[in-house]
């Protein structure tokens, strides 16, 4: 059983709904966001994730985990993502924990517990052989393999960004 990635229609309904969450962030904290790009080009286990690169700021999705659990993605992870946007461009995602209080009264604000995201049942799901771990620096989010996390856990590797230079650190 493989399930089919959400349609067009579905797409702006996650799209609309990114949209109330941000205006709703706008009103409660009264600041002004930029839209924020939206993709649908995520696969693998994560729903969402939101993403800084070469200072463009975009929130991808999981079409797939969207059709399989859309009503819970869209109560929790359209939230979630918008609330990691909205703490960036608040307070900047390098000088806060990605989880952290800044985050979470955000969701809070958003009406959404702050919870990370439940792991769902991937049966019917393509799923990526190796899994991706977060890690950032100055000016970027980055995802590393899972080989070369282990390694940087291990403290056998660091990795730098080869864009400003910096040391890149886990994200949670
Ligand atoms: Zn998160
Ligand atoms: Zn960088």
């Amino acid at each position: 059983m493989f399930i089919k990635p959400i349609d067009k229609n579905q797409q702006q309904q996650v799209c609309d709904a990114t949209s109330d969450c941000l205006k709703r962030v706008e009103t409660v904290f009264q600041i002004k966001l930029e839209p924020v790009t939206v993709t649908f080009d995520l696969t693998g286990r994560s729903a969402g994730m939101y993403r800084v690169q070469r200072g463009k700021r975009t929130i991808r999705y999981n079409p797939y985990l969207f059709a399989k659990y859309f009503d819970d993605n869209m109560a929790t992870t359209v939230p979630h993502e918008v609330a990691h946007y909205a703490a960036d461009m608040l307070y900047g995602f390098q000088h806060i924990r990605p989880h952290g209080a800044e985050w979470q009264a955000i969701m809070r604000a958003l009406g959404v517990e702050p919870r990370a995201t439940g792991q769902y049942d991937l049966t019917g799901i393509p799923v990526r052989r190796q899994q991706r771990f977060s890690y950032y620096c100055r000016c970027s989010t980055h995802q590393l393999s899972a080989s070369r996390h282990y390694k940087v856990c291990r403290k056998k590797a660091a990795y730098f960004c080869n864009r400003c230079g910096e040391r890149i650190v886990r994200s949670e």
